[in-house]
């Protein structure tokens, strides 16, 4: 996948429909909210709630200021499209690490599940179960991960094929 794709990917996720408008405006110079709020139409708090979950993972950036008429706080914001390639990167980094725990947990665990998918417990609790699910009664299964595992080392070396064409 290209970066521009998974950077809207990203921005998409983080911050929604309205998020991924904004991005793509592309303003030559700062906006406040309300400027863009009226040139597309879009409800202010959507465009607050929007610029404000770019700036969590840090693709806008704001400085407030008075104004000297209204006295209200103004949000001057600004889209970092310089950084968006080290944004992309950072996320890429912390889902595989996610990924790495969850693979983690998956492989040094053994599992038992309800068939009925009501709990899925480690050995130690199932014992203390009974091997009996608390909800209807069945026999807990021993849940073989060996796929889930695979499926999670697949994305990890997903990613690190990105990031690998990322810095070339
Ligand atoms: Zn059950």
């Amino acid at each position: 996948m290209q970066s521009d794709e998974l950077i809207r990917e990203l921005i998409e996720r983080v911050a929604g429909e309205v998020g991924l408008i904004i991005f793509a405006l592309k303003p030559k110079k700062g906006f406040t909210d309300e400027q863009i709020a009226i040139e597309l139409g879009i409800e202010i708090n959507d465009v607050r709630k929007a610029l404000f979950a770019l700036y969590e993972v840090g693709i806008a950036e704001y400085s407030r200021h008075r104004d000297d008429e209204t006295g209200w706080m103004e949000y001057h914001w600004r889209i970092n499209y310089e950084r968006q390639i080290d944004v992309l990167e950072k996320e890429l980094r912390k889902t595989k690490s996610k990924l790495e725990e969850k693979l983690e947990s998956e492989t040094s665990t053994m599992y038992y599940i309800c068939q009925n998918g009501h709990v899925k417990v480690s050995y130690a609790e199932a014992m203390e179960l009974n091997f009996m699910c608390p909800k209807c009664g069945v026999v807990l299964e021993y849940h073989d991960n060996s796929i889930a595992a695979d499926k999670i080392r697949e994305e990890i070396k997903k990613i690190e094929e990105m990031l690998n064409e990322m810095n070339n």
